[in-house]
């Protein structure tokens, strides 16, 4: 009986693909192990197997896996059900998601290389050869293979590729492709003693005896016996010693090479772990305080009940405490835990309280790991030597087969949704449905949860826990408003600084105290303007203005990186008055370098952060007070713990606020209340300054009173009455071609294949977004609102889906491309 398997390829057409199983493959042939399948014409692709069969599909064309790679499962059968998941749920490909979760250390990639042709006969006069050509020949009858790069070197031609198109025109060789695995294990050389030795205390003697004259070797062997004393445990003697570390006290590698030769001591390869052996580690973990123990058994009685609970927490209540007693009890059980964060560089402080306690029972999951790190971390993960795993997004994809809990702390954030490529998956929301498939408990963390999520713990749908009290009793800090256009009418203010602001900030370095200054907007100058003929310089490409980086003297698109010089004229009409407007970190540090001769001044933005070490440095700078005052945007709101910083000011917040989109005032009021929770963790004294042009906006007032529940009031009213999340699902379908009229064709042609069906009150658009224009590419929009209850949203997206596959069959139409983006941010 014939043998299949469906293969899940990482391509973004719907379905999964059937080989045949040839006899050979059959034993290694299990779901989850990836193999190697020829796809189309000339490609091999690497996929996954979902499930054999014995099922020969209807209008079947023979194909064969041509390998299996694994000797185990790499993925788990909870990954597939999720990868499935995710696919429909986020209206995507299942190989758009396999794409997404393997590590591109575990996918292969081909390699051209070329063999000498079976039926070649360099001397049959058909064909002359140059002198490349000749050397070609002559190598392939040396060496079997040769890859372009061998060819290359060979022949001293930089561009072969008509070398080789001549030589296989001519007959006289084959091109194939190798199959490159990019996962390189990390191997250490190490030194041990022939088997024959560790057995036998004669033939040792008989060594040292004709070793006597040579007194390197002899140092080499006595000491080798002194680390490994083969004579108590021989078994110890198949580990052997790291080579590196045996000659690391000046012992002679030549001696070592001629001890080899004489077969005293062998060389071997152990592959072994790029985070080092592990090590056994004693946790310690602080006393919990009586509030802190009352709600952790709160959530362990809502757990019996509920698998998601929410854990409302102010900032600096000690959440992070209560994560890690959670986790030690995962530990404790001989079970895996995820702990997902929104960013980790951003949170290196918490990670550096994790492994105090976990050491290296913690993988780190994260992009800017290196591939071959991150395929490491997966096989931990499959071998239990990371029980529990702390990272990004992406760690959603890693093999878990046992997991018990799932921390997602500041669950708020919008980072966790992935906007390109697809999946565009929301990992909160994503990570929730990998609890439900392991049935393990979900805990959701924050100060300022999402109205989604506190929208649930109000219906119950998820548990929900109050701490309402900072550790030690420290006081929430003091909030004062101050009114820019009553300072700007009395001219009193200082650059965009009101003389409020900066005196408080004066005090508070007087009394060696820490300042955090919040503008959510880097760069020194937003735009640029002409004052006499109002000209404000645009990108090439986009239709945004562009930002004047003053320490760059450069004009910068923050949308595609279009930059240009500074202009000293107008390019409009030449006028040599050019004024910047609005401001930026770059100019606020820039002013109070001005203003505060004395005060140490940095800025934390995306621009002085480009590497993890350079971000790392800021804060261990800032944390041994080598900085009075810090300015960011909102990378310095996230999670920091800080001891002395007593003031914070927060700038420019009404542009948040009256930003055009839904979540813009829980938004402000999310940044608002998590960057003033940076001020006063330790003193009585946290005191915080928003300055505005409107005062009487109630967001303000919550934020002041830190009353969450009222502003939940205020917003979820709101949702419901403007039909927004959570009272509708939304999927935004963007539309983007480079020919503007072609666009808004496309979209209006897909609006009129959905409308009657779907009903056209829960749909709008298409219009133009925000910004029409980005990278050349023309943009248009059409969301639509899906309703709880009134309609099924599954079958909805089904329907889309359907619609837009025949909108693609269409020859001009599918000249645009098209995303759909469920539940965007
Ligand atoms: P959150 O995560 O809610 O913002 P943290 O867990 O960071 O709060 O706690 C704030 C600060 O208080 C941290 O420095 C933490 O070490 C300290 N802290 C909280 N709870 C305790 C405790 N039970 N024992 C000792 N220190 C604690
Ligand atoms: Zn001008
Ligand atoms: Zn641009």
């Amino acid at each position: 009986m014939a043998s299949f398997a469906d293969i899940l390829l990482p391509v973004p057409i719907p379905r999964l693909f059937t080989y045949e199983v040839t006899a050979e493959h059959v034993d290694k042939a299990e779901a989850g192990r990836r193999v190697i399948v020829p796809f189309g014409q000339k490609k091999v692709l690497t996929g996954v197997i979902v499930q054999t069969h014995g099922t020969k599909p209807e209008n079947y064309e023979a194909r064969e896996i041509l390998d299996v790679l694994d000797d185990q499962p790499v993925i788990v059968d909870q990954q597939l059900q999720l990868i499935q998941w995710m696919a429909s749920y986020y209206m995507c490909t299942p190989g758009e998601v396999l794409n997404a979760a393997l590590p591109s250390g575990l996918k292969l990639s081909s390699k051209s290389m070329v063999q000498k042709h079976p039926d070649f006969d360099p001397d049959d006069g058909n064909h002359t050869y140059s002198d490349s050509e000749w050397k070609v020949v002559e190598a392939l009858e040396e060496k079997e293979h040769l890859s372009y790069d061998e060819i290359s070197q060979i022949t001293g031609v930089k561009n072969i590729y008509h070398l080789i198109k001549s030589l296989s025109a001519k007959g006289a060789i084959l091109i194939f492709e190798q199959l490159i695995e990019k996962y390189k294990p990390k191997k250490e050389r190490r030194v041990r003693l022939q088997a024959s030795l560790e057995n036998d205390l004669l033939a040792l003697e008989a060594l040292f005896q004709k070793l006597e004259k040579k007194e390197k070797q002899l140092e080499l062997v006595m000491k080798y016996l002194r680390e490994v004393p083969v004579n108590e445990l021989k078994e110890r003697n198949q580990l052997g010693l790291s080579k590196g570390e045996f000659l690391s006290t000046g012992l002679s590698t030549s001696s070592l090479g001629t001890l080899v030769k004489n077969g005293v001591f062998e060389e071997f390869d152990k592959v072994i772990s790029r985070f080092g052996e592990p090590k056994k580690k004693e946790a310690v973990i602080p006393e919990l305080t009586s509030l802190q123990e009352e709600k952790l058994s709160e959530i362990h009685g809502l757990f019996e009940k509920k698998s998601t609970v929410l854990l409302h927490g102010v900032t600096g209540s000690g959440k992070t405490e209560i994560y890690i007693r959670l986790l030690q009890q995962v530990l404790d059980e001989g079970a895996q835990a995820l702990y997902l964060l929104p960013e980790i560089a951003l949170t290196a402080q918490i990670l550096r309280r994790l492994k105090k306690v976990f050491g290296d029972k913690i993988g780190i999951y994260h992009s800017k790991y290196s591939d071959n790190e991150r395929v490491e971390v997966w096989n931990g993960v499959l071998s239990g030597r990371f029980p529990i795993v702390v990272g990004v997004r992406s760690s959603v994809f890693l093999p878990f087969n046992n997991l018990s809990l799932i921390i997602i702390d500041e669950e708020h954030e919008s980072s966790y949704k992935q906007y390109d490529p697809a999946p565009r998956y929301h990992a909160r929301d994503t990570a929730i449905m990998l609890g439900q498939i392991h049935h393990a408990k979900i805990l959701l963390g924050s100060a300022t949860p999402s109205v989604e999520s506190y929208y649930n713990a109000v219906y119950e749908k998820y548990g929900l826990v109050a701490l309402e009290t900072r550790f030690g009793e420290v006081q929430m800090p003091e909030t004062a408003l101050i009114d820019l256009k009553d300072e700007r009418k009395k001219k009193r203010m200082h650059g965009d600084l009101s003389p409020g602001l900066l005196q408080a900030i004066e005090q508070t370095l007087e009394e060696n105290k820490q300042v955090i200054l919040f503008q959510n907007r880097r760069g020194y100058a937003p735009y640029l303007h002409c004052e006499d003929c109002a000209h404000i310089p645009k990108c090439a490409n986009c239709s945004v203005s562009l930002t004047y980086h003053m320490y760059r003297q450069e004009l910068l698109c923050h949308y595609c990186g279009f930059r240009e010089p500074l202009p000293s004229h107008c390019e409009a009409c030449g006028s040599a008055k050019i004024k910047t407007i609005g401001f930026g970190t770059e100019k606020l540090e820039d002013d109070l370098k001005v203003l505060l001769p004395t005060g140490r001044i940095s800025r934390m933005d995306y621009d002085t952060t480009r590497t993890r070490s350079t971000y790392e440095q800021l804060i261990e700078n800032f944390e041994n007070g080598e900085i009075d005052v810090l300015v960011g945007t909102q990378m310095i709101t996230k999670g920091l713990d800080f001891d002395h910083v007593e003031l914070v000011g927060i700038l420019d917040i009404d542009r948040i606020i009256h930003f055009p989109d839904f979540r813009s005032h829980e938004r402000a009021f999310q940044m608002m209340t998590q960057v003033s929770g940076r001020a006063g963790r330790r003193s009585n004294n946290g005191k915080v300054i928003i300055q505005t042009n409107n005062p009487e906006q109630p967001v303000f007032h919550l934020v002041r009173t830190n009353d969450y529940k009222r502003f939940y009031q205020m917003e979820i009213l709101e949702r419901e009455s403007f039909h927004y999340p959570p009272f509708v699902r939304m999927i935004r379908v963007l539309f983007r071609n480079q020919d503007k009229q072609l666009v808004w064709e496309t979209a209006n042609h897909y609006l009129k294949s959905i409308q009657t069906s779907l009903g056209g009150h829960r749909i709008l658009g298409p219009q133009e977004p925000l910004i029409a224009r980005i990278r050349n590419q023309y943009h248009q929009e059409i969301t639509i609102k899906l309703e709880k209850g009134g309609i099924s949203i599954p079958k909805a997206k089904e329907f889309l889906t359907q619609k837009m596959e025949e909108l693609q069959q269409d020859k001009i139409f599918r000249q645009t491309s098209v995303i759909f983006d469920v539940d965007p941010q």
